[in-house]
């Protein structure tokens, strides 16, 4: 019997790949024989996660974009054009700022919303066009966050990218939905990246004990539930997220 979690034959588009949670997810895919197109801000550390995945055996492509810049995404969705074939979307590039709604200035707001928001949506519309053009049947990924669920107030404006990519997640897949793309989007909890540089030991050990499963997760983990959403292995699954947290959010 064909194992549904295999993707050998599909080619997935990841944003933010350099490092952290979107390498995690390339790896998960390229283990499954997907192939990477893979784009980030940092060319230096994106040509070195694409060496260390076609070392493992991937195939892959990349190209360096700074999302928060719309010359560079018009670029970007210019490469995504040149392209055969393109199944899988998983839109996870994204900054936070630490502030209160009160504190935060027009341009953290601008920015937020410029990267974390537009970006991904432009990317969104450009992979649809795509997908629906050359009749694929292939799906999208939102990367957002459990504070799209329950906002975190020191991280108000991150959290409202998140609450919205979650909304417009539900009208792609409404939207695709007829021409059998799948769109969900997965919602991590604290995860061990770059972006929790700043966690001490202290907080790490007070913040595991808030989490029912005992710890902090691993970029990892949330890349094998993104092989499950974007995998015929959730081929009924559309419209939807995937709370990857440890059930941080039944105690938060
Ligand atoms: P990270 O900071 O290690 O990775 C973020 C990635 O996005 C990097 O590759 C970075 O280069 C890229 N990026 C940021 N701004 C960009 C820009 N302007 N142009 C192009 N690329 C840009 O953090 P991570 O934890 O791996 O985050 C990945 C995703 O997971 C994000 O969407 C984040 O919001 C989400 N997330 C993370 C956590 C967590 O605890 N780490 C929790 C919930 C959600």
């Amino acid at each position: 019997m064909a194992d549904p979690f295999r993707m050998d034959g599909k080619t997935a588009l990841i944003t933010g790949a350099g490092r952290g949670i979107g390498k995690a997810i390339s790896k998960a895919f390229a283990g499954q024989g997907a192939e990477l197109l893979l784009t980030s801000r940092n060319e230096e550390k994106l040509r070195l996660a694409a060496r260390e995945l076609t070392t493992e055996g991937a195939k892959c492509r990349y190209f360096p974009a700074d999302l928060s810049c719309m010359e560079d995404i018009e670029k970007l969705i210019g490469w995504i054009n040149g392209i055969d074939r393109i199944d899988c979307y998983v839109n996870n590039a994204a900054f936070t700022d630490f502030s209160y709604p009160t504190q935060t200035g027009a341009e953290t707001i601008a920015s937020l919303f410029h990267t974390n928001y537009r970006a991904s949506v432009l990317l969104a519309q450009a992979a649809a066009k795509h997908m629906t053009a050359k009749d694929i049947k292939g799906c999208m990924l939102f990367v957002t966050s459990i504070n799209a669920i329950s906002a975190l107030p020191s991280q108000a404006f991150y959290s409202s990218t998140k609450a919205a990519l979650e909304s417009i997640m539900k009208s792609f897949a409404a939207e695709l939905a007829p021409y059998g793309i799948r769109v969900n989007s997965i919602a991590p909890g604290a995860i061990m990246t770059d972006m929790n540089s700043h966690f001490t030991p202290e907080k790490v050990t007070e913040l595991s004990a808030k989490i029912p499963l005992g710890c902090i997760g691993e970029p990892e983990d949330i890349g094998d539930a993104a092989v499950f959403l974007c995998s015929d292995a959730a081929r009924y699954v559309t419209g939807t997220t995937l709370v990857a947290d440890g059930g941080y959010l039944l105690r938060r």
